[in-house]
């Protein structure tokens, strides 16, 4: 213990820079990890975009550079998030690297969407860790994605869609973790830029051994650094820190005591995360099948989740409707998810398996709905069926209102519902072993302090 104590106060003035993407799904491991690091004794600068900015006010243990990224109100306003990350790799080096120079910094830490923060570090000789916000299985599709384009299987053709991808097994080619973003070339220039290690020192996967033994082998072959598997980052970051709010939009508590209210495992969270959006024909058919369904339900509908129109509540969604909602309904702007999971009222998830979603509901023993939109979301969706056999499939994107309705009561109160929250008990309870002294999870937090000592 003394010696743990004189570690924490060696590594206080040691000074870790960490450059989060700017989007939800990248920013909250990445504060995660800084919590975890801070509470390990170092001490933390976050340096991110304008763009998407965390809120420096929830932190107050880190330091803040808000780097200044000259994105034009076109650019900020875009849907084609993959030339928008393209074009911050190209703005912010110089302003980090300006910053980077002023002080001593033991290592930068990044999102491997940010890669230009190793070209910022390199000429200083400051080491750089990659952090992975994504499966280690959808990193691994994506590194074989130049290859299959190669061999003519890119863009996919709709008779191979369910053939199997042979070296990548369990995924179909219509698992692929391909984005619906803007051009198809600027996303594989973008695969190849942020898969593209460089000179950096080791590799970080928000996952764990018990969920992803296969691929990060196979990852460990590929690569020649150290890599760890230090997943569920909300889970090991200190207790108490991991409830503090790393969210861009204002979280609405109020559902948690319309919670309160319901009935155990009777309610079904749908959130189909921050970016993914839908027509108001897709919003219809969920409206109608969740109402069908007879469950009660906690719906996130964000302001812009529904494409062309700014959401003005369910009064646009007809008088029947509204009714449903005031008897057993609760919809709101953006939840405090990681609390909703954890509420044992809470009895299925409804995800678009974005990776933070799909661990947080395995964290929490949470059943899923699975209905990909686009990219890593269908590598997810594809191992939470025929993997893990936690996660019920629904259709990708089009969904009519009765397979909306019959997807819901079986996972709610179907015997498949019940085997799915069976194994996902099961899951949990690796989860739970993984973090603690002895598992995989507290092994490679441990091997990761000791890197960061030795560099
Ligand atoms: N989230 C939240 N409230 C909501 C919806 C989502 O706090 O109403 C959080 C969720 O807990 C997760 C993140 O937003 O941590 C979404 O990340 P994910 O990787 O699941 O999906 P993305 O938004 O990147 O598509």
């Amino acid at each position: 213990r003394k010696r743990e104590m004189e570690g924490v106060e060696q590594r206080k003035h040691r000074r870790l820079v960490l450059v989060p993407g700017p989007f939800q799904g990248h920013l909250t491991p990445m504060l995660q990890l800084g919590t975890i690091l801070h509470s390990r004794g170092f001490s933390i600068t976050i340096a991110h975009t304008k763009f998407n900015h965390p809120h420096p006010s929830s932190h107050p243990d880190f330091h803040f550079l808000c780097i200044e990224d000259r994105l034009s109100k076109d650019e900020v306003q875009s849907r084609d998030l993959v030339s928008l990350v393209l074009t911050l790799n190209t703005k912010c080096e110089q302003p980090l690297r300006e910053f980077l120079a002023q002080d001593r910094i033991a290592c930068v830490f990044y999102d491997a969407l940010m890669y230009f923060s190793e070209s910022a570090a390199r000429p200083l000789k400051i080491p750089s860790v990659i952090l992975h916000t994504n499966s280690a299985a959808s990193s691994l599709a994506r590194s074989f994605l130049h290859q299959l384009k190669a061999l003519g299987f890119i863009p996919l053709q709709e008779s191979m869609l369910q053939d199997p991808v042979p070296q990548l097994q369990p995924l179909r080619f219509k698992d692929l973790p391909i984005s619906h973003f803007g051009r198809l070339e600027d996303h594989l220039q973008l695969i190849s830029l942020a898969g593209d290690i460089r000179t950096s020192s080791a590799l970080v996967w928000n996952t764990l051994e018990c969920l992803e033994e296969s691929p990060l082998a196979q990852l460990r072959e590929d690569y020649r650094v150290p890599i760890f598997s230090l997943g569920p980052l909300n889970k090991l970051a200190p207790a108490g820190s991991s409830s503090s709010s790393t969210g861009l939009l204002e979280e609405d508590n109020a559902c948690i005591s319309w919670l309160d209210k319901q009935c155990r495992n009777s309610v079904i969270y749908i959130s189909l995360g921050s970016i993914a959006s839908i027509d108001d024909r897709q919003l219809m058919e969920m409206a109608w099948g969740l109402a069908n369904s007879g469950q009660p339900f906690l719906w996130v509908v964000r302001p812009n989740l529904v494409r062309g129109s700014e959401w003005s509540g369910f009064e646009s969604l007809s008088k029947g409707f509204k009714e449903i909602v005031e008897e057993r309904g609760c919809i709101v702007k953006w939840a405090p998810q990681r609390r909703v999971l954890s509420h044992g009222s809470v009895g299925g998830f409804w995800s678009h398996c974005g990776w933070n979603s799909t661990l947080e509901s395995i964290c929490e023993g949470v059943p899923m709905i699975r209905q990909p939109c686009f990219g890593d979301q269908r590598v997810n969706a594809r191992y939470l069926t025929s993997v893990w056999k936690v996660g019920y499939e629904l259709g990708d994107g089009e969904n009519d209102r009765r397979s909306v309705e019959k997807a819901i009561r079986e996972l709610m109160v179907g015997t498949q519902g019940e085997e799915m929250r069976q194994r996902m008990s099961k899951l949990k309870d690796k989860v739970e072993v993984s973090i603690q002294e002895g598992g995989s999870s507290y092994g490679s937090l441990e091997r990761l302090i000791e890197f960061l000592q030795s560099i």
